[in-house]
């Protein structure tokens, strides 16, 4: 989870219209990408480029990999994703919290991040945490990392990741009126428990509206009256009405659908293990015994990337921050609005009928181990700030654990690699891959058409730190 802040962690957390005007010639068109799926699954398109020559092979189905599928595919592409897991992979796409955040311009190297940081250390059940150990990615993350947690640096990032999340939640509210996948346009509430807390929140709406987000400051009563479903104990909230809430395996569901229908290959049980280099391009990846031959490569494996572009040249910081999230099946309450316990650095966020509540940024290395402790910590929270809740409410639920791939300087990886022109990086979103993920798949059917993105990515080169 993510979250920003003066000192904060977060809790987290259209196509190309020139070319499919010319690729889709003959194909029916939806009202908004261009694409009528049911006429491309019927007539075949994209298959009669699956030749391999033209076909875009992707390493990683989870959001950002399936994103990119989709918007290649959009393009006129042909794709190929190849994910290690089977259909349900223990990604961290699935059971995070399901945010949508234009509020979150602030990445997670921001003032204060170390201080924090360091008091929490020596609590078990604190939302944020670094094991320390003598692994020099490790240390060489943490200097790239502290020389980041600058307000300069904030001030040089807040207006991308504005644009990156404001164009990417339109085109989730796009796709939501092709197919209904749940998308929730409610916003988010900030919810404080102490005064010093809204204050601080309060200063972040201010830093928000000089940007052009929408935020507004509440008192007690209007929070509780924007959402009357549940109980609040609090001092206040910020109310950002552009964000939105949905179920992310929900999404994921249906966007490997769409992609599967658009004629896309999506092969599971299968490991990328390497790539086959000549003359400055990828030529083929090999993955489940195979070699994959197409024209582009991308590389979207989450916290796995790192392994996989070792050999093409690249070494990648980057850090796994794991994080639970515990899900509600038949909540006490429900509220209707998404929102973070601001000092607890949980999320809440109402999927259906069900209740999740998601939290902790552990960076520890690539283990899946459950922290019972931290667990702990995300449970204990709940009731201060939803009174009715008791900590019994979460006996029996499974904890979800995800990783996600942080970068140190909070900004995600997203362009080609300087010496090899036809592999392109897509990780490194860290609290905001779901927010992100539609965007990042465009730019990247973009890159791999050979266009100007629509939005100036040299910030987030995957060689920035060398
Ligand atoms: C508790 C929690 C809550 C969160 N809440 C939010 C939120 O509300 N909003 C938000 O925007 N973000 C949120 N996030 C962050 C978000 O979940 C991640 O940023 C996002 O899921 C990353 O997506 P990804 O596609 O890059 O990586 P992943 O989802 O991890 O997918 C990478 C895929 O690549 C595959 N792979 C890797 N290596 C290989 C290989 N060699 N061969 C084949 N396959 C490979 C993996 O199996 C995996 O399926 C949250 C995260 C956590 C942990």
């Amino acid at each position: 989870m993510h979250r920003r802040g003066a000192e904060g962690i977060c809790q987290l957390c259209g196509g190309l219209t020139s070319l499919h005007a010319s690729r889709t010639a003959g194909v029916q068109r939806a009202p908004n990408y261009g694409i009528d799926i049911s006429a491309a699954a019927a007539d075949g398109w994209p298959q009669r480029n699956m030749a391999g020559n033209e076909r875009v092979v992707i390493v990683g189905g989870g959001v950002v990999g399936l994103s990119a599928a989709y918007h290649c595919l959009l393009a006129g592409r042909p794709v190929r994703v190849i994910e290690r897991g089977g259909e349900h992979s223990t990604n961290c796409s699935t059971g995070n919290a399901g945010m949508v955040v234009p509020s979150h311009f602030v990445p997670l190297a921001a003032p204060g991040m170390i201080a924090k940081g360091l008091r929490w250390m020596f609590n078990p059940e604190s939302p944020f945490y670094i094991r320390p150990r003598p692994n020099a990615e490790l240390i060489r993350w943490a200097w790239l990392f502290w020389r980041h947690a600058n307000a300069s640096h904030v001030a040089r990032s807040r207006e991308l990741l504005r644009d990156l999340n404001l164009e990417s939640r339109r085109l989730f509210a796009e796709l939501a009126g092709e197919e209904n996948f749940g998308l929730q346009q409610r916003g988010l509430l900030m919810l404080c428990k102490t005064s010093e807390g809204l204050d601080e929140e309060a200063g972040l709406a201010a830093a928000a509206a000089e940007i052009g987000i929408e935020a507004r400051v509440l008192g007690p009563r209007e929070t509780s009256r924007l959402d009357p479903g549940i109980a609040m104990d609090v001092a206040g909230a910020v109310h950002f009405p552009q964000d939105c809430h949905l179920d992310p395996g929900r999404f994921l569901d249906t966007l490997r659908r769409r992609v599967v229908a658009m004629g896309g290959e999506v092969i599971g049980s299968a490991v990328a293990d390497g790539f086959e280099i000549s003359g400055g391009r990828v030529s083929a990846l090999r993955a489940g015994g195979e070699r994959h031959v197409g024209s582009h490569f991308v590389v979207a494996g989450g916290v796995w990337s790192p392994a996989l572009l070792r050999k093409p040249g690249l070494r990648l910081p980057m850090q796994a921050g794991k994080g639970y999230s515990l899900t509600l099946p038949a909540p006490r309450e429900l509220p209707e609005l998404c929102s973070i316990l601001v000092e607890a650095k949980v999320a809440v966020t109402p999927m259906g009928g069900k209740l999740r509540f998601a939290g902790t940024m552990e960076i520890g290395g690539n283990d899946q181990r459950v922290n019972r402790r931290r667990v702990r910590g995300i449970v204990r929270s709940v009731s201060s700030y939803f009174p009715e809740f008791r900590e019994e409410d979460f006996e029996g639920i499974a904890p979800w654990v995800g990783l996600r791939p942080v970068s140190p300087d909070g900004l995600p990886y997203l362009g080609k690699i300087p010496a090899i022109d036809n592999l392109i990086v897509a990780t490194g979103h860290a609290m905001m891959g779901l927010s992100l993920g539609p965007v990042s798949g465009r730019l990247v059917a973009e890159m791999v058409a050979g266009v100007k993105t629509h939005i100036d990515i040299a910030k987030l080169a995957p060689a920035r730190f060398g």
